[in-house]
């Protein structure tokens, strides 16, 4: 979900932005007026996340799968090798590209436990001489986050925060890399935000093509080519909205709130179970079954006939998912636990 408030900004403005007579749909990426939006959202977001001057911004195309690449293809050269922490699908996906490139060790594999948990700090396998170290924040198919900061000494931290950026506050300076694809918790599909140490940029492959060259891409500040200018104006909107909820602090409370209601309401039901394991469950995507797929197919149908969409689980994994990103009214979620507790009664 995109929170309303901005929806509504969006369309009020969409055929005159500001006075200018055209829709940030048409505007030239070099425009002056364009050039505002570009660097407010930027500050917007540095102000937000307290992102070190030690760090830069990059407002990218791509996607996240396209840091897949970008990550080993820039940063492996330290030593030829990297940790990878394979905590659910889109880490197995991304240790995977990044043997094209290097060798990939398994920090961490829970892929025979279906991915139910995150692994703790002392079971994570560190290499000191690995070029960096690779996670997933939130594991958005199974369900699970990491609550904690892993501690890897002077390997670089890189990770993949695609689904709950933005959801608490975050300490950047401990990471070398962060990267998401907007279109979960910040924007529309199209924009791919990475934060870089910029130390780390300027050691790439050298096969390593133009448009993912993390040096390239911070000397001309994401306007090599034309950036997603629609889906940056959008960020700068949910920023502003996310800053009238009282920031970071402000989405922490929610997300606790969103996903202890449910956590709790699924817990004392009799018909569901949770995916994940208590300590390593998600607070953006709640996954549960009931452990009869008919059953669950029917929950899903009888749901989406009330109003709940989205709530099939992912094909790998089966049964439900409730994504409860940063614009998820409360409301939505009291209104889904109810529907639970009311579909537990009468089966
Ligand atoms: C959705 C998702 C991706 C894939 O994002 P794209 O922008 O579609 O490439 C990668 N990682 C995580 C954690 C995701 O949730």
């Amino acid at each position: 979900m995109l929170p309303l408030e901005a929806l509504t900004r969006a369309g009020s403005e969409i055929t005159n932005y500001g006075g200018s007579g055209m829709s940030v749909m048409e505007m030239s990426h070099r425009s002056k007026v364009f050039d505002q939006i570009f660097q407010d959202t930027k500050a917007k977001l540095r102000r937000m996340l307290q992102i070190p001057e030690t760090h830069e911004i990059l407002f990218l195309q791509g996607g996240a799968s396209t840091q897949f690449s970008a990550v080993p293809l820039n940063l492996m050269s330290r030593s030829g090798k990297a940790d990878y922490a394979v905590t659910g699908h889109f880490a197995q996906s991304a240790a995977k590209e990044a043997r094209k490139y290097g060798e990939v060790s398994l920090a961490a594999d829970t892929s025979a436990k279906q991915f139910t948990a995150i692994p703790p700090q002392e079971a994570l396998k560190l290499d000191p001489e690995a070029s960096y170290f690779y996670y997933c924040a939130n594991n958005t198919i199974y369900g699970t986050e990491w609550n904690y900061v892993p501690e890897t000494g002077a390997v670089p931290l890189v990770c993949d925060m695609s689904s709950n950026i933005l959801s608490r506050p975050v300490d950047v300076s401990k990471y070398g890399i962060i990267f998401a694809g907007a279109q979960k918790n910040m924007a529309p599909a199209g924009l791919t935000v990475v934060i870089i140490r910029k130390d780390l940029a300027g050691h790439e492959l050298p096969y390593t093509p133009l448009m993912l060259t993390y040096k390239t891409l911070i000397d001309k500040d994401s306007m090599y080519n034309t950036p997603p200018c629609w889906c940056i104006y959008m960020l700068g909107l949910v920023l502003d909205w996310i800053e009238e909820q009282g920031g970071l602090v402000g989405m922490e409370k929610l997300r606790n709130l969103r996903s202890s209601m449910l956590y709790e309401t699924l817990d004392s039901s009799k018909l569901f179970h949770c995916h994940a394991e208590k300590g390593s469950r998600s607070g953006m995507n709640v996954t549960f079954r009931t452990g009869d797929a008919d059953l669950d197919a029917q929950f899903v149908s009888e749901a989406a006939a009330a109003g709940f969409s989205n709530l099939k689980g992912h094909r790998s994994v089966g049964g439900m998912r409730a994504s409860i990103y940063n614009a998820m009214p409360v409301e939505g979620v009291e209104k889904l636990c109810q529907f639970i507790r009311d579909f537990d009664r009468k089966h």
